[in-house]
């Protein structure tokens, strides 16, 4: 193939503006915003996780509470009826007096407990309450925190959009005053070698795969007419020459 020395160095231009192209995009995957909204969304998620089955046991605390305080409730009227019966003296027998006596002793202990899980059942719904505002506090913050990232990400991949336009505009501006033919074969090495189609040879070395190329290689190329499209025999890469080439 044939192209003109000018329409080679241009070949170099390309590739400094696609590896520009190809560190912008890298850039933009690796924002470390991406992960930090990752971290908060999963963070996020599971204190929504936590709130709802604290919202569960919530709703389980008060059907446990409404139970225990109507059997205290139950006892107590039963010790109020006991009571009355002795104060009216109402009960003569001997026998028939302590048995009530005793049931009233009974049913007040029995109050006590029933009293103690209305109590402990009291404390668990506060500390499930308190650990649900705690989540709901967090994830608060999380919203915020999330907002700020976001913005941040996306004044980065704002700047990265302008700097990859800017590119692409002179990307294709030097494309344009490229032979096709040439043009094909760089695109072509391009895809074939991770986004450098052509290299310059610097000091008689390849500068796509950094191999030095030897003597009879070297001469070869110092014999070529200047319109030839040399390629390196290394790496398959457009070879330019440049004042640089050490030929
Ligand atoms: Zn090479």
């Amino acid at each position: 193939m044939k192209a003109s020395p000018e329409a080679q160095l241009r070949l170099l231009e390309l590739a400094d503006l696609d590896a520009e192209l190809s560190r912008l995009e890298h850039r933009r995957r690796g924002l470390p915003e991406h992960a930090e909204l990752d971290r908060l969304e999963q963070r996020d998620a599971a204190l929504r996780d936590t709130v709802a089955s604290l919202e569960a046991e919530q709703g389980d605390l008060r059907r446990a509470l409404a139970k225990a305080e109507a059997d205290v409730d139950q006892v107590r009227t039963r010790i109020d009826r006991d009571r009355k019966r002795l104060d009216a003296g109402q009960v003569s027998n001997p026998r028939d007096l302590e048995n009530l006596q005793s049931e009233v002793a009974s049913l007040t202990r029995r109050q006590s407990d029933l009293e103690d899980v209305v109590l402990e059942i009291m404390e668990r719904q506060e500390a499930a309450q308190s650990s649900r505002e705690t989540a709901a506090a967090e994830r608060v913050e999380i919203a915020a925190a999330r907002d700020v990232v976001t913005a941040r990400r996306d004044a980065a991949l704002a700047e990265i959009g302008e700097q990859a336009g800017k590119a692409d505009d002179r990307r294709a501006a030097v494309a344009s005053q490229e032979p096709p033919d040439l043009l094909a074969l760089y695109e072509r090495m391009r895809e074939q070698h991770g986004g450098v189609g052509a290299a310059a040879l610097r000091g008689g070395r390849c500068e796509g795969c950094h191999l030095s190329l030897n003597m009879v290689d070297l001469n070869d190329i110092r014999n070529a007419d200047p319109d030839d499209v040399l390629r390196c025999e290394e790496c398959r890469r457009i070879l330019v020459r440049t004042p640089e080439s050490g030929l």
